[in-house]
């Protein structure tokens, strides 16, 4: 351990806090800069995304740093999903075993909470309102810039760590100080708004409180997390353009309709959706992809500034506090914080990085069209089936990614591409419908494997 090294922090988002704490418990001394005013004095409003999923991967990440008893005070389980059609029946479908759960959390709750650790430590100062404008590769500073002060500051570290998410600062100088910097982005066709149920007249959960709740309308889909107040936050994924879309939704008269029509066990749940859906901004919905994620064996990129994604599998945040993890586990390893511990993070992390990415893409599909499908939920039955008599076999994709960090993001990719290829052919078996939970077909499967 070094006490002598400082550290630059760049973003006190979720990961950049958390990254501060892991480090500053190793005896480094970090500063982190964050653009925004202190969420905490601010009267934090979130713009986007007021609540989250949080699953097995985050929980390591904040059972290290010794928060995950507090944070479970204000998390609410959700063991499974409920899926509302347009004639307003429900069914509920299990995520994995009984206990198995992904949490909902406030964001700002737990990013407070973080801010709040991190400046506990004696090693941590934090830096509200400087934004990172620019990166001198060669002396390894940093300058911010203080629009309430007018101020800029030039910050020497010996290590940087860029944390300022999906359109991260750090980054773009990366891109554009090297000669090979690999850089992908693409936005999907969907992007989303906020809205809300609000809780029932004696505060209680007007729908059911431990589940992730679906309205999948093929193309779109609106979801609903619950929130410890009673309300719900939900997300509406939808086209940007088009014939079906936000941007054809103009009027008071035309929400209502399109509501009334696709969602209509909701109008009377959301008194103020009209207000809602015009006050709340759309925001889109982008991947970014890019290498190297060190640069020059000082400076790395995490979180979302690495590898931001589309936010259907709940694992945006999810991976960033992994990532923490695994460079945790790497400073132990190489008992430092050095160029062969960040190679090394690179190297592991980086093919997660993608392949979540690419998962939490397919999730979007199975979310908003699949989980309505009788043989989409026919083949999860059936895979239910095999792998509760064969769990050492067969551990379904959707656990992999959120029920076991043992198992990496790249090999969960790789491993639910064999099952999908082995399913595909279950479900091609004559009467399959009649015959799902048989031994013949667990056979087959186990002829497959
Ligand atoms: C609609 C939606 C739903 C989501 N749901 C989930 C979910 O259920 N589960 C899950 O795990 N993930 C979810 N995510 C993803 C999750 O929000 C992100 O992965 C997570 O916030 C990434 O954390 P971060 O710290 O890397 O980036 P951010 O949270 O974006 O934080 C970056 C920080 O850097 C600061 N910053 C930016 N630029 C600069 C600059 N130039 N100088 C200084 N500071 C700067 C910002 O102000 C911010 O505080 C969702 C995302 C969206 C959009």
């Amino acid at each position: 351990m070094s006490t002598q090294k400082n550290i630059t922090v760049v973003g006190a988002g979720l990961v950049g806090s958390l990254v501060s704490i892991y480090l500053a418990k190793r005896g480094y001394k970090v500063q982190i800069f964050e653009r925004r005013d202190d969420m905490r004095k601010a009267n934090y409003v979130a713009g986007r995304s007021i609540n989250l999923a949080l699953s097995d991967r985050g929980w390591r990440g904040l059972e290290g740093v010794g928060i995950d008893d507090e944070i479970r005070k204000i998390a609410i389980p959700m063991y499974g999903r409920s899926i509302h059609m347009k004639d307003g029946t429900s069914t509920y479908q299990q995520y994995g075993k009984d206990n198995q759960a992904i949490y909902s959390v406030s964001r700002g709750g737990i990013n407070m909470r973080l801010i709040d650790l991190a400046e506990q430590n004696p090693n941590i100062t934090i830096n509200f309102d400087e934004r990172c404008e620019k990166l001198d590769r060669n002396d390894n500073v940093i300058t911010f810039f203080n629009p309430k002060l007018n101020k800029t500051t030039h910050i020497k570290s010996d290590y940087i760590f860029g944390s300022d998410g999906a359109f991260s600062a750090v980054r773009s100088q990366m891109q554009f100080q090297s000669d090979r910097f690999d850089y992908q982005q693409f936005y999907i066709d969907c992007g989303y708004k906020e809205l809300t149920i609000p809780a029932g007249k004696n505060g209680e959960h007007v729908i059911e409180k431990n589940a992730l709740h679906i309205w999948p309308r093929g193309s779109f889909m609106m979801i609903a997390l619950p929130n410890m107040d009673g309300s719900f936050t939900c997300t509406l994924f939808f086209q940007m353009e088009g014939k079906v879309s936000f941007d054809a939704l103009k009027t008071k008269e035309e929400v209502l309709k399109f509501f009334t029509e696709e969602f209509p066990d909701t109008i009377a749940m959301m008194p103020t959706l009209l207000d809602d859906y015009f006050n709340n901004p759309t925001s889109s919905l982008v991947t970014v992809k890019c290498k190297p994620w060190v640069w020059d064996d000082r400076i790395a990129l995490i979180g979302d500034a690495a590898h931001a994604i589309v936010p259907f599998y709940g694992q945006g945040m999810n991976c960033g506090f992994e990532d923490c993890v695994v460079l945790n586990e790497l400073m132990e390893k190489h008992g430092e914080l050095n160029a062969h511990c960040l190679k090394e993070y690179e190297t592991l992390r980086k093919p997660d990085g993608d392949a979540i990415a690419d998962l939490a893409i397919a999730n979007f599909i199975e979310m908003r069209d699949k989980t309505a499908d009788k043989t989409f939920l026919l083949q999860k039955k059936i895979e239910a089936n095999f792998s509760s008599k064969h769990p050492d076999k067969w551990i379904p994709l959707y656990s992999m990614v959120t029920y076991t960090p043992s198992i990496r993001y790249s090999e969960a990719l790789r491993d639910g591409n064999k099952q999908q290829a082995i399913m595909d052919k279950i479900m091609t078996m004559p009467n399959i419908e009649a015959k799902w939970d048989s031994e013949e077909v667990v056979k087959e499967i186990l002829n497959l494997l």
